[in-house]
């Protein structure tokens, strides 16, 4: 059996997120993350965030054999250290990154040191064959700042794409619509960037320091749910975000919220 499960359901700051009181009540949520377990049974982690105690515990899972990083946006990385000698004191770890992105891990000492010691041993290929899976990278355009960013496609008998921040559809898709794009990719499960339900969430701040494409659009884009259509799932959602306490403008047209332990079976 292969299954992918979904460990965290936030935008990079979590929700609550730090410093804000609008989410204090709101259903806690992790910085977004995801688990595969191969049909081996070896367990590959995708994101390395903060909160990695509590999503192990979500995914019933007490070792991590390979780790997969999208991007170096801090809610993505910033539990890199958690692998070292003060926390699991892991050893080997396949790490799984682009070459962006493993310069800049080693460039930055924190993380150095834990390839030095042996806690990860890094990899730079875009394909990695699993025990009935296949893992893909697709490079795809986003706030370059530190690295490139790569979704993943994880292939089995299901295509599941994992997609949890991107810039705009236009630049993402290129000559595509949505809709192909999924179907040209053979996508059966998507989970997507759902960062911001609209272009003017942030109220205090500039939203395009921070572009994301919004749900409204993606669900414009999308229209209602038909047979045959893959699945659809928001992730990565920003405290601001009115879909972390009410998913209906999304359920009502057949397409769902992530939530911290929804599993999803790929064989
Ligand atoms: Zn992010
Ligand atoms: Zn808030
Ligand atoms: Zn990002």
């Amino acid at each position: 059996m292969v299954t992918v499960t979904l460990l965290g359901s936030a935008q990079d700051g979590g929700v609550p997120q730090v410093g804000c009181n609008c989410c204090i009540h709101l259903q806690r949520r992790y910085p977004v993350s995801i688990g595969l377990i191969d049909s081996d049974g070896r367990n590959h982690l995708f994101e390395a965030t903060r909160n990695l105690g509590e999503q192990l515990r979500i995914w019933g899972v007490d070792s991590v054999d390979s780790l997969f990083l999208t991007h170096a946006h801090f809610g993505h990385v910033d539990g890199l250290g958690l692998f070292g000698r003060e926390t699991m004191n892991a050893r080997g770890v396949s790490l799984h990154c682009s070459k962006k992105m493993l310069d800049l891990i080693e460039r930055t000492p924190n993380w150095s040191i834990l390839l030095s010691q042996g806690v990860f041993s890094p990899s730079t290929e875009p394909i990695v064959n699993l025990p009935g899976v296949i893992v893909e990278a697709i490079e795809v355009p986003h706030r370059a700042e530190l690295s490139d960013m790569h979704a993943y496609l994880i292939k089995a008998e299901k295509t599941l794409l994992f997609l949890p921040d991107h810039d705009t559809w236009q630049e993402t898709l290129r000559e595509h619509d949505l809709r192909s794009w999924l179907s040209h990719l053979e996508v059966d499960i998507a989970l997507i960037d759902g960062t911001f339900y609209s272009a003017n969430e942030l109220k205090h701040r500039n939203q395009e320091d921070v572009p994301h494409p919004p749900v409204e659009q993606t669900l414009q884009m999308l229209g209602e749910r038909r047979d045959g259509d893959p699945e659809v799932i928001f992730i990565h959602l920003n405290h601001t975000n009115p879909l972390c306490s009410d998913d209906t403008p999304v359920s009502e047209l057949g397409w769902r919220v992530g939530c911290e332990g929804d599993l999803f079976n790929l064989t």
